[in-house]
């Protein structure tokens, strides 16, 4: 059986001794994607360590943990923010292992392979989901192309996933990321998801990549997106499964949209009560479009009484234009309506949302002037804006590469820096930006 190494590389946003004592989702959560193929190579006997660079102090301790594991393989899941620190990784296992392989999976291998082989450190790029393929992989790599699609698992028959791979887990659990005034989640708090991909086709989104990894083989040869979800037993199972090993008291749901199906989230929050789970007090929090959140009404109100307690709501902007620009199908009046309906319902209401965006009549502050009173308005109890990011991927991304506006990280200040505050596009006078969205007084 094999010895795996799977690298979470995601030093973007918390960088080096991400520091517990002061959590954030960046530096707290685990990473679902690499818990579930740690989970399918345990299953299949494989021996898996993890090296999640966050936790790490530098190079030379991930140097220290490749000799002392000395893995076959060194599986590396892929954002494409983290690129350049994928390929790193790749390299220094390669130099102090000659023998190890390397292996690039995630949604940025999935869309580019090409450029994952071009930095010659890796030996296989495995495309779409890895909990069927990756365990075989490293059981024969002779049987791969060095670009393969895995198989497409179903997701009710693949193990859960092995959160104890994260040696530091219960100290994860007992961290509040949310850091919401006047609120903390009951903890321990565990991360699920229940749907893979999302049918909306947001232009600023790295939607269009999720379509290709959640993906299967169509009678013509070609690849169909393939969004599903897993069945509320299976949900279930694994809920009282993290309430009964971990003593779980809150969770956050991962998924793009989580009322995908509303007959699915009756059913669930049926099965919540039947199964005893909404009387022993959990918690929970999730994301949903604000379209769909005007739709569900009286299912929102069901959803708090289950123990719903906070909506992660992607408004994005307030200003038609931008609304139009991102494609995103939802009026700015239908994010005021869907914040007013968690109101109602005593839903907590986290907003998202995005500033500086050049369309291609240029970069106006009065859009971004919009967004702010318009998050003012709605009164959030976290206010979570982002700095536009011209996603690899995304349907927009052509227009802000071919037209040159994309700030290089070295120009940007701080290489290792792409985070949600980096400045990342020419054309937007972040310093007239920063002036609205940094004073704490326009937001409290
Ligand atoms: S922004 Fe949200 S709704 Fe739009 S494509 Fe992305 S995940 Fe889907």
């Amino acid at each position: 059986m094999a010895n795996i190494l799977l690298v979470n590389p995601a030093l973007a946003y918390s960088g080096w001794n991400a520091d517990l004592r002061h959590p954030s989702p960046d530096s707290v959560f685990i990473r679902l994607g690499i818990a579930y193929l740690a989970g399918s190579l345990k299953a299949r006997g494989h021996a898996v360590t993890l090296a999640d660079l966050r936790t790490l102090s530098g190079w030379e301790e991930y140097g220290r943990l490749v000799e002392s594991v000395s893995p076959d393989f060194v599986g590396i899941s892929i954002h494409s923010v983290e690129f350049p620190f994928a390929v790193e990784a790749a390299r220094r296992a390669k130099r102090i292992l000659p023998r190890v392989k390397a292996i690039a999976g995630g949604v940025h291998p999935t869309m580019f392979p090409e450029e994952c082989l071009e930095e010659g450190v890796f030996d296989h790029v495995l495309k779409g989901e890895g909990e069927v393929s990756l365990p075989l992989l490293v059981k024969d790599p002779s049987r791969f192309p060095r670009v393969f699609w895995g198989e497409t698992p179903d997701l009710d028959k693949i193990p859960f996933p092995d959160r104890d791979v994260w040696p530091d887990l219960r100290q994860r659990l007992a961290c509040e990321p949310f850091g919401i005034k006047g609120y903390r989640f009951p903890l321990p708090m565990a991360e699920m998801i229940n749907t893979r991909g999302c049918p909306y086709q947001c232009t600023f989104c790295c939607g269009p990549g999720e379509h290709q990894v959640y993906s299967r083989p169509s009678a013509g040869g070609d690849r169909k997106t393939y969004i599903r979800g897993r069945s509320v037993a299976n949900v279930v199972a694994e809920l009282e499964m993290l309430m009964e090993k971990y003593g779980i008291r809150s969770v956050m749901f991962h998924d793009d949209q989580f009322i995908l199906s509303p007959q699915w989230v009756e059913r669930f929050i049926e099965a919540l009560h039947s199964r005893g789970i909404v009387k022993a007090g959990l918690k929970w929090v999730t994301s949903s479009r604000a379209d769909i959140i005007c739709r569900n009404d009286r299912l929102i109100g069901k959803m708090a009484d289950a123990g719903l307690e906070l909506l992660i709501i992607g408004f994005e902007s307030f200003s038609p234009r931008i609304l139009k620009w991102f494609g995103k199908g939802v009026t700015a009046e239908e994010n005021f309506r869907a914040a007013e309906i968690c109101r109602t319902h005593g839903v907590k209401v986290w907003a998202n949302y995005i500033l500086g965006i050049p369309t291609d009549t240029g970069w106006r502050m009065e859009d971004d002037l919009a967004t702010v009173e318009g998050v003012l308005r709605v009164r959030p109890v976290h206010y979570s804006p982002a700095l536009y990011t011209p996603v690899p991927g995304s349907l927009l991304y052509p227009y802000y590469k071919d037209n040159g506006l994309i700030l290089e990280a070295s120009e940007s200040g701080d290489l290792n820096d792409r985070g949600a505050m980096t400045p990342k596009v020419k054309g937007v006078d972040y310093d007239l930006l920063k002036s609205i969205m940094m004073d704490d007084s326009a937001f409290l």
